[in-house]
């Protein structure tokens, strides 16, 4: 219901995350540093990982064939994003029809 509500905290951490991450890409490339490649490649990946863990992305859902246009839409699509033709979700899940 609040979700607006309680994403902004979230958002706001996921914001800062991605501002050091700027920070150190552009780390990565400026010359004269006074840390060392080494420091600077460290203190990236740490902001990634604190980045990834914020945004807690899901797996990619799997895929299947349309059976129209053969193009690669997700398992549980009834419609195809490539030509619109519709065809019955595969695997053990069926959602509810709404
Ligand atoms: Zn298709």
């Amino acid at each position: 219901m609040d979700q607006s509500e309680r994403g902004a905290p979230e958002r706001n951490k996921l914001r800062g995350a991605i501002a050091e991450m700027e920070v150190r890409v552009r780390g990565l490339s400026a010359k004269g540093e006074t840390e060392s490649e080494a420091l600077r490649v460290e203190l990236l990946e740490a902001s990634w990982q604190a980045l990834m863990a914020l945004i807690q992305l899901e797996p990619e859902p799997t895929r299947r064939e349309c059976p129209h246009c053969h193009g690669r839409i997700r398992q549980n699509a009834t419609r195809c994003l490539y030509c619109f033709g519709k065809s019955a979700p595969t695997g053990a899940e069926t959602a509810s029809a709404a």
